[in-house]
C-alpha cells in the first residue's frame, strides 16, 4: 500500500484504524487529528504545511529540540554494530555500562546505581517492587504502603497508574491496594480563603506527617512525588512545602521517591528538580528528557544505601526484555553531551528562564489569568472569571479546551489541565522564540475571551 498525501485521505486512514492515547476517538476522529510531519529545532510542521511553536517539548520530553543530527548518528552507529542485545543473563554491553556510568556522575552524590526501563511508567512500576522488596529483605515485610498525592501523574500501567493520583484514570481500572493519597501543594485550586501560601505550603506538607501516624509508620514504605506536578497542571509548591517534606522524611523510616520524569535533565534549572528544591531522595525516576525523546528509555536511579540493602537480596525478579536497550542508551549518551557541551541546564537558570519568567508574568493582567507562575521552564496559566474569588468556570475543562483550540490556530502548542493552561518548551528556545510564544498566549486569550463573552460566561 502507498500511503496517501492529502490530509484529508491521512486522517480518514487515522480514524479508520488507529486508537489514541488519552482521546476520545470517536470525537477526535470526527473533528480530525493534526498530522505532524516534520519538525526542527523548536518548529512543528504540519500535512499542510503549516508551522507551530512546540511549547510541550513533544510530551515533556524534547529537551535538546528537534533535528539533532548527533542523536540520529549515534543511534545509526550503534545499530550497525549490535542493535540490541539483552541485559539479563549474565551479559551487558557497552551503551549501557557507558550510560550507567554517565548516570552515576550526573546525579546527586548518593546515587551510584541504575535500574533500566523503557519509560516512566515502567520506571515506577519498577520502583513499587523495588521498595517492597528492601522492607522485605529488611525483615519488615508489612511496610509496602505507599503515600503519594491526589492528582499527581505517575505513568498509563496499572501499576503505575495506581501509583499516581489521576481519578478520571483511576475510574476506568482497577487500582492495586496498599497505595494512599494524600493532598496536593496546588495553592490557587485548594487553599482556604485567607491562608497565605506560606501556611498552605506547610499545611499540605503536614498531611503527610498525619497519613504516617494515622497508618502507622511500621506499615510506610515510601512517600514518592514529582517535584513539580507536571501532567497535573504545572503545579509549583509554595516555598515552604519542600522544606517541610524534606524534614519529615529524614525523621521517618520511610524511603523518598523523586519522579524526575518530567523535572529531570534541567527543566528546572537543574539537572535534576531534588537539587532546585534541595531534597535528598532515596529514588530517582527518569525518562523523557534522558534522550529527548529521540528514544525510548527510562531509569531509576537507586541511593547506595538502598542498593547495599538490595544486594543481600538474592534475585529481584524483575526486567523488561529492553532495559538498557543499545540504540536508546546510545540516544541518551549522544542527548546528554549536547546538554553538556552547550550547558542547556545553566542556560535554562540563568538565561532563558529568567527571559520567559519576565514576560510570562506580564500574562497575570489579562482579565481571564488567575496567576501566571513559572519555574524553570515550566508554566502555567489559570483561567477564572474571577481572580479575586478564585472561582472556577462551569463545565471544569471547557474554557480550557477552548484556548488550547485557539492556541492551535494561533501557531502554538500549549496544553489543557482542567481550565489551566501549560506550556514546558524545549531548554534550547531562544529569546525571539519567546517574544512569539508570549505574544500568541496573549492573542488566544483575548480570542478565547471574546468567545466567552459571545457565550455570556464573562462580562
Ligand atoms: C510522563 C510521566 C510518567 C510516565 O512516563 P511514560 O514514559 O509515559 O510511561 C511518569 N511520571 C511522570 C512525572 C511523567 O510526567
Amino acid at each position: 500500500m502507498t500511503l496517501p498525501t492529502s490530509t484529508a485521505e491521512l486522517r480518514a486512514l487515522d480514524a479508520a484504524h488507529h486508537l489514541h492515547p488519552f482521546s476520545d476517538t470517536k470525537s477526535l476522529n470526527a473533528e480530525g487529528s493534526s498530522v505532524i510531519v516534520k519538525a526542527e529545532g523548536v518548529w512543528l510542521t504540519d500535512s499542510d504545511g503549516n508551522r507551530i511553536l512546540d511549547g510541550m517539548s513533544g510530551l515533556w520530553c524534547v529537551n535538546v529540540g528537534y533535528g539533532r543530527e548527533e542523536i540520529v548518528e549515534a543511534v545509526a552507529a550503534q545499530m550497525r554494530e549490535l542493535p540490541y542485545y539483552n541485559t539479563f543473563f549474565k551479559t551487558t554491553h557497552k551503551p549501557a555500562i557507558e550510560l550507567a556510568a554517565k548516570l552515576a556522575e550526573l546525579t546527586p552524590k548518593q546515587f551510584n546505581r541504575v535500574f533500566f526501563t523503557g519509560s516512566g511508567s515502567e520506571s515506577n512500576d519498577t520502583v513499587i517492587k523495588l521498595v517492597r522488596r528492601y522492607f522485605q529483605i529488611k525483615g519488615k515485610p508489612e511496610k509496602k504502603i505507599i503515600i503519594s498525592r491526589h492528582n499527581a501523574y505517575h505513568g498509563s500501567t496499572v501499576a503505575a497508574g495506581s501509583l499516581g493520583g489521576m481519578a478520571p484514570m483511576h475510574g476506568q481500572s482497577a487500582v492495586i491496594p496498599d497505595i494512599v493519597h494524600i493532598a496536593q501543594p496546588y495553592f490557587w485550586g485548594e487553599a482556604r480563603q485567607g491562608e497565605t501560601p506560606d501556611e498552605f505550603g506547610l499545611r499540605t506538607a503536614r498531611a503527610l506527617e498525619a497519613t504516617i501516624d494515622a497508618l502507622g509508620e511500621d506499615r510506610i514504605a515510601a512517600f514518592i512525588a514529582e517535584p513539580v506536578q507536571g501532567a497535573g497542571g504545572v503545579i509549583i509548591p509554595p516555598a515552604t512545602y519542600w522544606p517541610e517534606i524534606a524534614r519529615i522524611c529524614r525523621e521517618r523510616d520511610i524511603l523518598f521517591i523523586s519522579d524526575e520524569v518530567i523535572c529531570g535533565f534541567g527543566r528546572t534549572g537543574s539537572w535534576f528538580g531534588c537539587e532546585t528544591f534541595h531534597t535528598e531522595p532515596d529514588i530517582l525516576v527518569m525518562a523523557k528528557g534522558i534522550t529527548s525523546g529521540y528514544m525510548p528509555l527510562g531509569g531509576v536511579m537507586v541511593a547506595d544505601r538502598v542498593v547495599e540493602v538490595l544486594l543481600e537480596g538474592g534475585d529481584f525478579n524483575h526486567g523488561y526484555t529492553y532495559s538498557g536497550h543499545p540504540a536508546a542508551c546510545a540516544a541518551a549518551l549522544a542527548n546528554l553531551d549536547i546538554m553538556q557541551r552547550e550547558n542547556l541546564v545553566g542556560r535554562v537558570a540563568n538565561d532563558a528562564s529568567p527571559y520567559l519568567k519576565a514576560l510570562w508574568s506580564t500574562l497575570a493582567d489579562h482579565p481571564l489569568v488567575g496567576e501566571a507562575p513559572m519555574l524553570g521552564l515550566l508554566g502555567a496559566l489559570e483561567l477564572t472569571p474571577d481572580k479575586i474569588g478564585r472561582t472556577k468556570f462551569p463545565d471544569p475543562g471547557k474554557v480550557g479546551m477552548l484556548a488550547r483550540d485557539f492556541s492551535f490556530k494561533n501557531g502554538l502548542v500549549m496544553r489543557a489541565v482542567r481550565d489551566r493552561l501549560i506550556i514546558a518548551p524545549p531548554l534550547v528556545i531562544c529569546h525571539g522564540e519567546m517574544d512569539q510564544l508570549v505574544a500568541s498566549v496573549r492573542k488566544t486569550l483575548d480570542d478565547t475571551h471574546a468567545e466567552l463573552k459571545r457565550m455570556g460566561w464573562v462580562h
